[in-house]
């Protein structure tokens, strides 16, 4: 079978990876010169800055692609089993580090190998370092003892709270996962599963009744503790007081399952996926923009329902109808390949990681139209960011990795967000910095800050205005915080808004996320991951189901898959 895979975001590689080692040919076309779409990295004078993501989880899916080899899927291989495979010598049974190191580095590193691709990744100590505009800071251990400590000397919390929405959230997840993120939601069969019969009995507990913020109010006392549970909203670009309390689950893959980071930075991930890629035999066309993907009528016939729409003996001519092979007749629509650079490619299977919104409005022109355009039109995007890159000139001991400098109103953080669509002049405050743990990632003396606010989707505003507001109200509240003149330290800059991540990924809106959580019904709405009247086409990535951020992604990449082998 000859399939062709639209863009090499993490869920287009992961998904040429599958298919590759399946024994079947990839083409994967990707309109930028490199891989990872909003994995990417930026290189100057010296300092390395990963431009999308920094918190990496669920390492275990990248290493499942990275051992891979061809021809030899292990189809009884349980893609989500949440066991993080190297991490059996540094993680202790209640899956807590048993490392006492006081940074970030836990002194294990884990190791992922595979082929000539050598991917390294270790658990973070610390997941972030909270700031609060009252002047409370703590850490976020991933050791149980380490992280009471934290919270009961510097909040009014009961840390037995915490631990109930850890378990809670793990309950969740592990009730949930296998239909909500592993598996197609929109195939009826999946809810049959012997797994996913327990969930109606529990529903109840799943929180779809409420939001994220009533769920994190009614359990903890501390405003503080609230406000970083609502934090996890953020993660899928949803408002906490609008996204139902299952998204709560978010916190299980963080803390219970555990913040890692590679030892070369995130871009890795692109990287070393691109290269098992490369090792696969996927044949890579950069700086090719698919404009079309072409869509056919066709007559056939099918033998049994599922094997009609892929491999070799999918009758592509009317004539074949009478085959003694194929017993029912069948007429509907097919992918059958894509116009890229102005030439029509054919294949039998189109696999799009492109954000769906770009694709129905661009890529569905010819004679047949997305079906979904419409729905997906009313859909409200997820946020976007606005991100400055600095190089710093000097080394800042207060920061770890990860760190939040939270607002002092969150709940009207999110009404501009979502409502007034503008930047908050009080912005809760993102800063990564990958030289903490990557020695290479700055000069010595210096580090890189990967300084980011969460942004309205790209609506046509006057981002110039807001950009410089939000530089001012950004550095006003680090100068702030840490008594410093940060200005002064600022030696290299660049910046990404909703504008420039539209651009650079095609993503709607500049939305990272597709559309957002910010209903009960979100997740029913989201968009497929196939289309009944479109066969032999999938879609995989950050804005289908299940969602965005790079496990989310991955599992989309395994639900392709078994669209298109009908596993
Ligand atoms: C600032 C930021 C911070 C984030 N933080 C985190 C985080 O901490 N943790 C986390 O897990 N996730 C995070 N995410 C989300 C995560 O990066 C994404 O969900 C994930 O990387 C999206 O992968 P994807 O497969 O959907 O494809 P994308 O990364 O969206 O890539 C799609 C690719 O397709 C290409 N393409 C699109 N249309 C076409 C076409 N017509 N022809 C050819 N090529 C095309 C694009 O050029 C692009 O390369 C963040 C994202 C951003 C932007």
């Amino acid at each position: 079978m000859k399939v062709a895979v639209i863009g090499s975001g993490v869920a287009g590689l992961a998904t040429a990876i599958r298919v590759a080692a399946r024994g079947d040919s990839v083409t994967l076309f990707e309109k930028n010169g490199i891989p990872g779409g909003k994995i990417s990295q930026i290189r100057d004078k010296g300092y390395r800055f990963d431009t999308g993501p920094s918190l990496f989880t669920l390492p275990n899916l990248v290493d499942e692609l990275l051992s891979m080899k061809s021809n030899q899927v292990d189809h009884s291989a349980n893609a989500n089993d949440n066991t993080v495979n190297a991490m059996s010598q540094s993680v202790d049974s209640n899956g807590q580090s048993d490392k006492a190191n006081s940074q970030a580095i836990n002194s294990d590193v884990q190791t992922s190998l595979s082929g000539k691709n050598s991917f390294k990744y270790f658990r973070l100590e610390n997941s972030c370092r909270y700031f609060y505009p009252d002047g409370t800071v703590f850490d976020f251990f991933q050791d149980t003892q380490k992280l009471r400590e934290q919270i009961e000397n510097n909040t009014d919390e009961n840390f037995e709270n915490i631990l109930k929405r850890l378990n809670q959230s793990e309950f969740i997840y592990n009730l949930t996962s296998d239909l909500f993120i592993f598996n197609s939601f929109h195939r009826f069969s999946n809810f049959l599963k012997e797994e996913n019969r327990s969930i109606p009995l529990h529903l109840h507990k799943l929180g779809f009744h409420r939001t994220m913020h009533s769920a994190n109010k009614s359990l903890f006392k501390d405003k503080r503790i609230v406000q970083l549970f609502d934090r996890y909203a953020t993660y899928n670009g949803s408002s906490p007081h609008k996204a139902p309390a299952t998204l709560n689950m978010i916190s299980h893959l963080e803390h219970n399952i555990g913040a890692f980071f590679p030892e070369k930075g995130i871009y890795s991930i692109a990287d070393s996926l691109y290269k098992k890629g490369v090792e696969l035999g996927v044949n890579f066309e950069f700086n090719s923009l698919v404009t079309e993907v072409i869509v056919e009528k066709f007559k056939g016939t099918r033998e049994k329902k599922n094997e009609i729409y892929s491999g070799e003996n999918y009758n592509y001519n009317s004539k074949d109808e009478n085959t003694s092979n194929f017993r029912k007749p069948w007429r509907g629509k097919r992918a059958v390949g894509v116009r890229v650079n102005g030439v029509s490619k054919y294949f039998d299977y189109v696999v799009c990681d492109t954000d769906v919104s770009y694709a129905a409005e661009n890529m569905f022109n010819g004679r047949y139209r997305h079906p979904l355009k419409k729905r997906l039109s009313k859909l409200e995007p997820s946020s976007s960011a606005l991100i400055f890159y600095w190089g710093i000139k000097g080394e800042f001991n207060r920061l770890d990795i990860h760190n939040i400098l939270f607002t002092s109103n969150y709940k009207e953080e999110f009404e501009y967000l979502f409502k007034k669509r503008e930047l908050y002049s009080d912005p809760t405050i993102y800063i990564f910095i990958s030289k903490k743990v990557v020695p290479d990632d700055a000069p010595d003396g210096c580090e890189n800050w990967f300084v980011m606010v969460n942004a309205p989707y790209n609506n046509g505003q006057d981002w110039q205005t807001l950009i410089a507001n939000a530089r001012k109200a950004i550095i006003q509240k680090i100068d702030i915080t840490f008594n410093i003149k940060i200005e002064d330290y600022i030696d290299v800059e660049h910046i990404a808004s909703p504008v420039t991540i539209e651009r650079n990924t095609l993503s709607s809106k500049g939305a990272l996320y597709g559309s957002s959580s910010n209903s009960m019904f979100s997740a029913f709405l989201r968009h497929p991951n196939t289309l009944n009247k479109i066969k032999n086409l999938s879609f995989t990535g950050g804005s289908t189901h299940p969602g965005g951020g790079i496990p989310l992604c991955l599992a989309s990449a395994i639900i392709a898959e078994k669209e298109i082998y009908k596993l």
